[in-house]
């Protein structure tokens, strides 16, 4: 049996202008955002206005990680200590962690079979936990029906704060992943959608949690060095009352980014021509169950999810490892022990434990797998066709001895 050898962690390389200009930035020996010639702008401060055009948001800054801009964005809004905020039951911990950073308490809400908030039983938890806030995490790419989403928010007065680490350069109906609420954090870590090794952006059109947030982010009083703030009047207040949690970005970072960000569009189609390949391989495969999209979404496939409904919970830690012999790197999130990048609730014990049936049903046979652009179209294809193969063994076997019992009945 052929054997697949592609590696499921190797990214590509840094674009070669981005290289050169990383290292003219190193010569410069001007790292620090903030260290700048007389008349210059930083590569930090351009990299900000840059995102914030392709965003369409007048404001954004950049910083240390994505969780650090999800704690950021929380902190600058306002969260007070011990405060419920609302967030995905399915997501990584990154997005508990920055509640926690943050002195909130996670209120975790149910995931449907499609991957997606269940927003009935998130009004349920709206009534239940008087919280102010929802930290809607996009993901794994997978983005809710934002017009029903955005209707019942307003409706209690939630604020809407999105985790779009998985969705930059997605929309939902032609308007972008991340221009729904009143911020919006993304992550450069390297294996998201535009690489620096570590990195996180904040975007947010709302001026005062802005300010709050580039004074938190440790710019001192150099506000005025960055070119996507608001006017000074927003900072007035701002550069007193909050405390500063250094969380920068320095320009190495910035200059290996502006020049990915440029191709990023082209990346993420890129990315969905690998993903429509394997998806349509196993679209078709009896006992396999994709996630279906709406028709409003444009996602972008740098990871795909499938649910292994004809398996039962012996059976599929027989798959993963049999995919794994053929060099097919499949991550299961049912598994009681977390490994690698998967995360389940139950395993953040920081957090009050809750009662969360429908989405741990679905954690039970969901499966998942990195999508990395080093992986050819023919090779998606091969990863496919590998992952069709070892599931349709697995799960015949299963259907013989079912049948057996029949009988024996
Ligand atoms: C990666 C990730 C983040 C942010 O991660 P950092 O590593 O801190 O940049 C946030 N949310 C989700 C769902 C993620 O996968």
């Amino acid at each position: 049996m052929h054997k697949f050898h592609g590696n499921f962690t190797q990214q590509e390389p840094i674009p070669e202008p981005a290289i050169q200009r990383a290292v003219e930035v190193m010569r410069s020996g001007r790292l620090h955002r903030y260290n700048v010639a007389d008349g210059e702008k930083s590569e930090t401060a351009l990299l900000e206005r840059e995102f914030a055009d392709y965003m369409g948001s007048p404001y954004c800054l950049a910083c240390a990680s994505g969780g650090y801009a999800m704690g950021l964005a929380l902190r600058s809004f306002g969260v007070a200590a011990g405060e419920p905020v609302l967030t995905n039951a399915f997501t990584l911990s990154p997005v508990p962690g920055a509640i926690d950073s943050a002195g909130g308490k996670p209120v975790f809400v149910e995931t449907t079979p499609d991957l997606v908030m269940d927003l009935e039983d998130l009004e349920a938890k709206i009534g239940d936990s008087s919280s102010r806030l929802l930290l809607l995490s996009h993901m794994r790419g997978h983005i809710v029906d934002m017009g029903a989403l955005c209707k019942l928010l307003d409706k209690h007065n939630i604020a809407l704060i999105e985790d779009c680490a998985h969705t930059m350069g997605a929309s939902w109906d032609g308007r972008k992943s991340g221009s729904f609420g009143i911020a919006a954090c993304f992550s450069t870590q390297t294996y998201k959608h535009i690489n620096s090794g570590e990195g996180g952006l904040l975007i947010s059109e709302d001026s005062q949690l802005m300010a709050n947030a580039v004074i938190r982010s440790g710019s001192y009083m150099l506000y005025d060095r960055h070119l996507a703030v608001p006017p000074p009047a927003a900072f007035i207040d701002a550069r007193l009352d909050n405390p500063n949690q250094s969380g920068r970005m320095d320009n190495l970072r910035a200059a290996i980014l502006r020049p990915q960000l440029k191709t990023l569009d082209q990346s993420c189609e890129r990315w969905n021509a690998r993903y429509r390949v394997i998806h349509d391989v196993l679209n078709i495969i009896d006992g396999i169950r994709m996630p279906e999209r709406n028709i409003n979404e444009y996602f972008v496939g740098s990871s795909i999810q499938l649910l292994a409904d004809g398996l039962d919970q012996e059976q599929l830690p027989v798959f993963i490892q049999s995919c794994q012999n053929r060099g097919v790197e499949l991550k299961w999130f049912g598994g009681i022990e977390p490994v690698a990048y998967t995360s389940r609730h139950d395993s953040w014990r920081y957090v009050d434990h809750q009662q969360l049936p429908k989405t741990d049903a679905i954690l039970d046979k969901l499966c998942d797998m990195r999508i990395p652009l080093t992986f050819s179209v023919s090779d998606c294809a091969d990863i496919g066709s590998i992952i069709a193969d070892e599931f349709t063994r697995i799960h015949r076997s299963n259907l013989n001895m079912k049948d057996v019992t029949y009988h024996d009945d």
